[in-house]
């Protein structure tokens, strides 16, 4: 190899011989360079002849290196053949290979295993050019050979590992994919062709096309798939809704992964994908449960809660209001105990499909539970509308419905509070709501009320009035009064009612208006009723006992009571005890217990009425009778309502209905009782159409046990005209005695 530095242009020209000496000298020198390369190369650079045993003529320093033979010893054949450290396994490939490279004069390259000196197998590399032949029969072939077993090793592991990894894409049970930026799928693994109803992952590669459009259900997935890529490099668990092949929609996860280049070019997106469809139903189906009601299928408390706030935002940014109407159900708690909870939650199906049909979408109606729902209404306030609204729901609700082949229909009592008057938050408003339903159940129901803050002072009254409920049953302290009936014919004592009071350390005796609707909603009355039925009882016992002359006492029964079937079992039990005759006693019942479900109390009358205990029909006139059922009943009396006597002789009305009745009741064969009579002219006109029987402050007040008897005792000593005993009743207070 030329020198530049000894021919740079500063140097001068030489001479013709002294040229060829510098060429000569060059020359040597480049010869030199050139072994002493050649000696320092790693693997050997040979020359040899392409005859059978491939004799070597040259083969370079690195020979020792690699066969652990000299180069000298190779050549003479002495040492070792070169053919002879072939493998015996590659040494007839090799032989084909170089020999189709002689036939066509082209260089080769191959590879094959050879044995050095040492035993160690090698993989070598060889690469070699087959010169012309020449003079010689045989070929020259020069080239390299060096050791590639580390290389080798190398591409070894590489490929293991590629298999590996390779499997693992091919057997996941994950789909695995990449796509491009543009959303073209570069590469996907079976399994996501089994996710998404495809055969092969050729199928998806050229099927889906763009995958926003064809894949998602909602296109927007994939915009935000690619946002949160771009934040935050990477999704997880990012849930949506895509197509298979067949149409059909499944929900899939995604875990995936922005790839970029060492430049931070993005590449591609890879992850992977998985078919939760089955989990995300199971977990709609847990949601919905958790925020609707088992029986209706309406939202539940908690949804009702989160739908009311979101209500309670837009109507702050619209400045408009929101209504809560709390609805509560009239006595529903009977119609479940009598006709069954199947009864009951098919009732409350039927009222939960009338309410929504009342009202618009945006509209919501929950259950809170029980007989409670909750409808809030948006934009509404006191005004028409709302009214409106809330008479549809009643009329709905009232419509009469069948239950076992009869019709009923319930009534509802609705409170409405509005935001944000009437409170700014969830339980204020709520609570507000439900002041006003007690409100609307006060005033008799069927109807509805808005709140007022007056009300409050009402609610806390009706809570004391449970509380001092509650301890009066605790502590037994009930007194019964007793108002005698009298005979009109015979001017005598026909009976007597007993009429309950508490007896209260503070108020004196409370009168029966002021808690028995709370008893008959909170379910005490049941107890209550069982005191009274046995007081009355003994009390009625010991007047016997005392020799007074025998007479029937009459207890009132609540709706409650009746549509037990302990009741039989209690009456009996309370007259064993008292060892008191049946027909001592009588059972006041209203029309509207006995109207409500008049096959059933039939029966139960029928079985009291077998028993020796007579019936009687109180407050006639005020309730609902069906004259049909009225001849069934096996009652003996009816009691004119007091209000009608009340009118007597100020309204032409009172007096034709007051008329009826006694005339209906004879032609029933009933004896004909009226109440509240306070004047002598009530009596009069009482007496006029032969009402049988009266009942009422003109003759006496409801007396306390032993003001009642020393009436009857006096009675008994000896009076028998009635005008006698009006005069000894007037001198008696109300409760004497007590
Ligand atoms: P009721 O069964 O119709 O009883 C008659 C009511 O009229 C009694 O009221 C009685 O004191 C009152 N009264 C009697 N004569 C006159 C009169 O001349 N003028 C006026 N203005 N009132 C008269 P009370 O005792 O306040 O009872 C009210 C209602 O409470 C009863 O009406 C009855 O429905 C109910 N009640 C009373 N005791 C019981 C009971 O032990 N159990 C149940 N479930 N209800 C009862
Ligand atoms: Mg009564
Ligand atoms: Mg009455």
């Amino acid at each position: 190899m030329a020198k530049p530095g000894k021919l740079g242009p500063k140097s001068k020209p030489p001479g013709k011989r002294a040229a060829a000496r510098v060429v000569e000298k060059s020359r040597s020198s480049d010869v030199k360079a050139l072994a002493a390369v050649v000696a320092g190369l790693d693997g050997m650079l040979y020359r040899c002849r392409d005859n059978r045993t491939r004799t070597f003529e040259f083969a370079s320093d690195g020979c020792l290196a690699l066969t652990g033979y000299t180069a000298a010893q190779l050549l003479s054949g002495r040492g070792a053949s070169y053919c002879g450290l072939i493998h015996a396994d590659d040494r007839n490939r090799i032989a084909i290979e170089i020999a189709a490279a002689i036939r066509t004069s082209a260089r080769f390259t191959v590879e094959y295993r050879i044995t050095a000196r040492d035993g160690s197998v090698k993989w070598v590399r060889e690469r070699g050019a087959v010169k012309a032949a020449g003079t010689s029969k045989s070929h020259l072939i020069e080239g390299y050979i060096e050791d590639v077993t580390a290389q080798r090793a190398e591409i070894r592991a590489l490929q293991d590992s590629e298999r590996r990894f390779r499997s693992l894409f091919e057997n996941a049970t994950e789909g695995i994919f990449q796509t491009s930026l543009s959303g073209v799928y570069l590469n996907v693994n079976p399994a996501l062709a089994t996710i998404y109803g495809y055969d092969s992952p050729q199928d998806v590669i050229a099927a889906v096309a763009d995958i926003e459009k064809q894949l998602y259900v909602d296109p927007a997935r994939r915009a935000e798939f690619i946002r949160l890529m771009r934040e935050n490099g990477a999704v997880a668990n990012f849930v949506s809704e895509v197509r298979r092949r067949n149409g059909e929609r499944i929900w899939i996860s995604e875990n995936a992964r922005a790839v970029y280049d060492d430049d931070g070019t993005l590449l591609f997106y890879e992850g992977t994908v998985e078919d939760v469809t089955e989990t995300k139903l199971n977990q709609e189906k847990l949601e919905y449960l958790a925020n609707h009601d088992a029986v209706t299928g309406l939202p539940n408390r908690l949804l009702m809660n989160d739908r009311l706030r979101q209500m309670m935002l837009q109507a702050q940014r619209n400045h408009s209001v929101v209504a809560v109407a709390l609805i509560d159900l009239d006595h529903f708690k009977l119609i479940n105990d009598t006709f069954g909870h199947n009864q009951g939650d098919q009732l409350l199906q039927t009222v939960a499909r009338r309410m929504q049909a009342c009202l618009r979408d945006t509209d919501t109606v929950a259950r809170l539970g029980g007989d409670e729902f909750v409808l809030l209404l948006s934009g509404e306030g006191r005004g028409e509308a709302l009214s409106q609204v809330t008479q549809r729901v009643l009329k709905a609700i009232a419509l009469p419905w069948r239950v076992e082949q009869r019709e009923l229909s319930v009534s509802c009592s609705i409170g409405v509070s509005v935001f944000p008057r009437d409170g700014r938050d969830v339980q204020t408003l709520l609570k507000n709501a439900d002041t006003a339903m007690y409100k609307a159940k006060e005033l008799g129901r069927n109807n509805f009320q808005f709140y007022s803050p007056d009300m409050n002072a009402a609610i806390a009254e009706r809570l004391e009035m449970q509380n001092l409920l509650h301890r009066a049953v605790e502590a037994e302290q009930f007194v019964l009064l007793y108002q005698p009936k009298i005979d009109l014919a015979s001017g005598r004592l026909a009976g007597m009612e007993a009429l309950l009071r508490i007896r209260d350390d503070q108020r004196g005796l409370l009168p029966p208006l002021n808690f028995i609707q709370i008893a008959e909603e909170t379910g005490l009355i049941v107890k209550i009723g069982e005191w009274v039925l046995r007081e009355a009882c003994t009390f009625n016992k010991s007047l016997q006992r005392r020799g007074l002359p025998p007479l029937r006492v009459a207890i009132n029964l609540s709706a409650r009571q009746l549509m037990r079937n302990e009741l039989l079992r209690s009456v009996e039990q309370a007259l064993r005890d008292a060892d008191l005759g049946a027909e001592y006693l009588e059972l006041e019942l209203t029309e509207s217990m006995v109207m409500h479900d008049p096959e059933v109390v039939i029966a139960m009358l029928q079985q009291l009425e077998a028993l020796g205990v007579q019936l009687s029909i109180d407050d006639f006139g005020t309730g609902y009778s069906s004259l049909n059922y009225l001849k069934r009943f096996p009652v003996r009396s009816l009691k004119i309502d007091q209000s009608f006597v009340r009118e007597l002789g100020q309204d032409a009305n009172a007096a034709a209905i007051v008329k009826a009745v006694i005339s209906l009741g004879h032609s029933l064969d009933l004896q004909v009782i009226a109440e509240g009579v306070e004047t002598a002219d009530q009596l009069a006109f009482l007496m006029e159409n032969r009402c049988d029987a009266i009942q009422g402050f003109l003759f006496s007040r409801p007396l306390g046990a032993d003001a009642f008897i020393a009436l009857l005792e006096r009675e008994h000593a000896r009076i028998d005209s009635y005008a006698a005993l009006r005069e000894l009743c007037h001198s008696q207070p109300e409760h004497g005695g007590i």
